[in-house]
């Protein structure tokens, strides 16, 4: 091993690990932290995060990064120099004052939103979200970008990723998405949900989600399964990955849906190269190709018809009361309701992108000033009546509903589509190399489908960025098509339309 690309991976090692005690603060926060241990927190974190900086934007590893370049490297080392000089590079472009100011403002604006949110008060708001805005506009300027200021922020989320390239194939989308919906509404068919409203006692939801994360190959002994208010996945290293969900008596499909999600991207992160730890070789490629593990677990196994055949028995035998006169067909078509509704995080498969393409749009044109913040509620309520046919009563279920604004976080949201889209794409690839691969399900093997992720994506780590991982894995760039196909022949025999 060269010896300036040595003394690089040293200080990334050592980065790495501060990272990994800051996601067990993270998580410890909140999973068990007591409310009032925040503020130490906080400051604890603050801390930390500032010295894995530090230590990053260092003259020693400017120096080793710059000499790793001239010495002899295998493709794996070719690989981390490659994302390690991409980030020391943005790092450096962004001026210490900017990073503290974006620290604080996002700080102080979480505490106005949740306020603004509450009194359903959006001027209250908004002058956070200039001050924000203008913040990241001037990384973005800092940054530097190929075409707009946007571009700058994305890449933050989806490297190598373009604005324009992402609004091409999200326009692709969108019509067929919005004549889908309309198609649904008018249909006659009409699940009927009722049964999943009832009780459903929350061990037994937990013992459910567990069988259901085991079978999926999530390894117990290298993760666990916690209680949060909101739903999330972290790790500290490859062989420890915890998973957390929530459980309400009478909301059973939020738990098991949620356990599959978060235990999506923790196979991802069990299924990275051991020995590249800590290394970009051996990390997630990006939040986009992240949500793409997650939502095909998710909607397209899980939510199957063949998911269904092997794991109904299972489900009425855990909870013979509430799914008593309930058939196979009633629960599949239940666990896929699709109606319009005004709030991202409740939203169905079909519906959800339409609030993803929503927030983008207005993302875009603000940070390429064709709208100002004030424009806001008037634009969210004319997209959302043109997409969804309803509109929001208040802005508290608009404009005021996500939390990512007021952390400043612009350019986070098309990474949920983009999960999307990359996941029926890499499905698609995954059915060809495995043609018994729904009959598989329908017995409930769903190790194959794991090893085939593993080999062809997990294991990859950073090796490839998205935009390249897709045409490596598929054969072909992203496309809206595989999804939209997979929209049509799924609820178009659901809804009969
Ligand atoms: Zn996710």
């Amino acid at each position: 091993m060269g010896k300036y690309y040595g003394q690089m991976m040293v200080i990334q090692q050592e980065v790495g690990d501060i990272h990994g005690a800051l996601a067990l603060m993270g998580w410890d926060q909140e999973v068990y932290m007591p409310r009032k241990g925040a503020a130490t927190r906080g400051r604890q974190l603050a801390t930390l995060s500032g010295m894995a900086h530090t230590r990053f934007i260092s003259e020693e590893m400017g120096h080793a990064i710059e000499r790793a370049g001239s010495e002899e490297l295998t493709l794996d080392q070719q690989v981390n120099l490659r994302e390690i000089t991409w980030s020391h590079k943005r790092a450096e472009k962004l001026p210490t004052s900017l990073v503290k100011a974006l620290a604080e403002t996002s700080s102080a604006a979480i505490e106005v939103w949740m306020q603004a949110r509450a009194n359903n008060d959006f001027p209250s708001f908004a002058p956070w979200v200039e001050k924000l805005v203008k913040l990241q506009k001037e990384s973005a300027e800092a940054i530097g970008y190929e075409n707009e200021p946007y571009d700058a922020l994305l890449e933050e989320y989806e490297p190598g990723a373009s604005t324009q390239d992402i609004a091409d194939v999200f326009e692709a989308l969108r019509g067929p998405t919005v004549d889908l919906v309309q198609r649904i509404q008018n249909s006659e068919v009409k699940p009927r949900t009722d049964f999943l409203k009832k009780t459903y006692p929350v061990e037994d939801q937990r013992r459910f989600g567990v069988m259901v994360s085991k079978q999926m190959g999530f390894d117990y002994e290298a993760g666990r399964l916690d209680i949060s208010p909101h739903p999330f996945c972290t790790h500290m290293g490859v062989q420890d990955v915890r998973l957390t969900t929530r459980y309400a008596e009478n909301l059973p499909a939020q738990s098991l849906y949620g356990i599959i999600h978060e235990t999506g991207h923790g196979l991802y992160e069990q299924g990275q190269d051991v020995n590249h730890e800590g290394t970009p070789r051996g990390q997630s490629v990006s939040l986009g190709i992240h949500e793409s593990q997650s939502r095909m677990w998710e909607n397209m196994v899980c939510r199957s018809r063949a998911f269904w055949r092997y794991f109904y028995p299972k489900f009425v035998e855990t909870f013979p009361e509430s799914m008593q006169g309930v058939t196979e067909e009633e629960l599949y078509a239940a666990v896929n309701e699709v109606t319009p509704s005004l709030i991202r995080v409740e939203a169905d498969e079909v519906t959800y992108n339409l609030h993803i393409l929503l927030r983008f749009e207005i993302e875009r044109g603000l940070f390429a000033d064709v709208y100002t913040v004030n424009d806001l509620p008037d634009i969210w309520h004319a997209k959302m009546k043109e997409y969804f046919g309803i509109e929001p009563p208040d802005d508290r279920s608009g404009v005021l509903q996500d939390i990512h604004w007021s952390h400043g976080s612009f350019g986070y949201f098309p990474t949920y589509t983009l999960g999307n889209l990359y996941g029926a794409q890499f499905y698609d690839t995954a059915k060809q190399a495995l043609p018994d691969l729904t009959e598989q399900i329908a017995h409930g093997e769903l190790l194959p489908l794991r090893e085939w992720l593993r080999e062809n994506i997990h294991q990859l780590g950073m090796a490839y960025r998205p935009k390249d991982l897709v045409k490596q894995v598929t054969g072909k760039a992203l496309s809206a098509d595989y999804f939209l196909t997979y929209m049509e022949e799924k609820f178009g025999r659901l809804y009969e339309v």
